[in-house]
């Protein structure tokens, strides 16, 4: 099914996102990570898209069998900075024979070993160039990324949303969000794409923060706002795991249940390839949930 028509059917959507393992670790570990997730019946499972090239190969293959084993839908993602239209429409043809009908499409980061190659022209400069060529060369529906906060490459938000309504306008049908962890940023930027006219669904990307390692890189990487409430939590229990686990938890439970009372188009939980943490947060909002969705039936 396509992601774009679910949303005629249900809200919020709920649904997680995977990532292939790193080269050294069996492709079959992934599957264990699959089976555990599959009892939550999420509305669909993302898998992401190595941009410096380790995990990318993997990509199809696990989204294929999301798709065609589990008889889950799936959503690959696919970046385009270090690739060529000859092998993203070679990809596109991949994804059409093992059934994928949704795809998001990404820049990708710039990886550092190409920042500083004089000879380097990219084939593919931004994201909305490579929704013209999905779009061009098939029928999927396609997602794209969007930074409640602004992408950290970009010279403010201003400039960010307007380029976020220019590749809105190339073709995609929906947006999920890079994680946030104060909710009211993201209302603003629903409010902001209210007033620059995008109409697609948004879905609010979550991330469980279980420990202090994973928070500082994350910060390093997404430049994201860390609220005064959340920064309580991180200095108390940066020296109990289990108790900053918890509390992590409990956090996004509570950033969900806001998201989901205010009438939020779709959950997507990062999973870090971790289900017992997934298992927890479905177990809090499982009656939320379903009486949701039977409301909407
Ligand atoms: P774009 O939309 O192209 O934007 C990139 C930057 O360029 C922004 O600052 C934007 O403001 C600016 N810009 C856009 N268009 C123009 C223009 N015409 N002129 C000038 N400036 C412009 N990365 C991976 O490698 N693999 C993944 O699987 C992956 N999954 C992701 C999933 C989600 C939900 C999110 C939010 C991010 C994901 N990323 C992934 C990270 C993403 O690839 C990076 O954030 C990347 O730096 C930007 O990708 P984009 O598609 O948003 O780029």
């Amino acid at each position: 099914m396509k992601i774009k028509d679910m949303f005629k059917e249900k809200s919020p959507t709920v649904s997680f996102e995977i990532f292939p393992p790193k080269r050294d670790y069996p492709i079959d570990t992934i599957y264990k990570t699959i089976d555990e997730l599959a009892i939550y019946k999420p509305d669909f499972i993302s898998v992401t898209y190595g941009a410096g090239g380790s995990t990318k190969d993997h990509t199809i293959e696990i989204a294929s069998k999301i798709k065609n084993e589990y008889n889950i839908e799936t959503i690959a993602h696919l970046t385009c900075v270090t690739s060529t239209k000859d092998k993203i429409l070679s990809t596109l043809d991949e994804l059409k024979e093992n059934n994928i009908e949704n795809i998001l499409a990404l820049r990708g980061d710039i990886p550092d070993s190409y920042k500083n190659l004089n000879s380097w022209t990219p084939e593919y400069k931004y994201a909305h160039e490579l929704i013209t060529d999905i779009k061009n060369n098939g029928d999927f529906s396609i997602g794209g990324a969007c930074y409640p906060e602004g992408h950290i490459e970009s010279k403010n938000r201003v400039s960010d949303l307007k380029y976020l309504k220019q590749k809105t306008d190339k073709g995609l049908d929906f947006l999920i969000t890079q994680l946030f962890f104060d909710n009211n940023l993201f209302y603003q930027f629903k409010e902001n794409l209210e007033l620059l006219d995008i109409k697609k669904p948004v879905i609010a990307g979550i991330l469980p923060v279980i420990n202090i390692k994973q928070i500082k890189k994350i910060q390093e990487l997404s430049g994201c706002n860390l609220p005064p409430k959340f920064i309580k939590i991180l200095n108390k229990y940066e020296h109990s795991p289990k108790a900053l686990e918890e509390a992590g938890i409990a956090y996004a439970v509570d950033q969900i249940i806001d998201l989901m009372s205010d009438g939020v188009d779709g959950i997507h939980i990062y999973t870090m390839n971790k289900p017992y943490i997934t298992k927890k947060i479905m177990k809090s909002i499982k009656t939320i949930r379903s009486t949701l969705n039977t409301n909407i039936s």
